[in-house]
């Protein structure tokens, strides 16, 4: 077994926990991930509302719920055995990089 590395990448797909926030707790998929902002946008997570105005199509205008974006400081990556959020390392195995849970190592990818 080699050695675990300390790893902070998320992946779009990856399960994620909120870790603060009034919203703290829920999980969410990733939907998107902006590097450079250091921001992700989570399916069903940090909901903003937006008011769409009345157009050709839809005369009546409606409300809509649109994820807005988290910090990845926010959120973790979510361990399904361990059922929190857990730190994750990546362990190397046949020459390829696996996220392993530092917890039970059990294995994201
Ligand atoms: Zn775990």
């Amino acid at each position: 077994m080699s050695d675990i590395v300390l790893s902070t990448s998320l992946k779009k797909g990856d399960k994620v926990v909120l870790l603060s926030g009034s919203e703290k707790g829920k999980t969410g998929e990733v939907l998107l991930l902006d590097r450079k902002r250091a921001v992700a946008y989570v399916k069903g997570l940090n909901l903003r509302k937006r008011h769409l105005k009345p157009t050709a199509q839809n005369r009546s205008g409606s409300i809509q719920y649109k994820e807005s974006p988290l910090f990845l400081s926010k959120i973790s990556l979510f361990c399904e055995s361990c059922r929190r959020a857990c730190r994750f390392g990546v362990q190397i195995v046949d020459a390829k990089k696996l996220r392993v849970c530092r917890r039970c190592t059990k294995s994201f990818d």
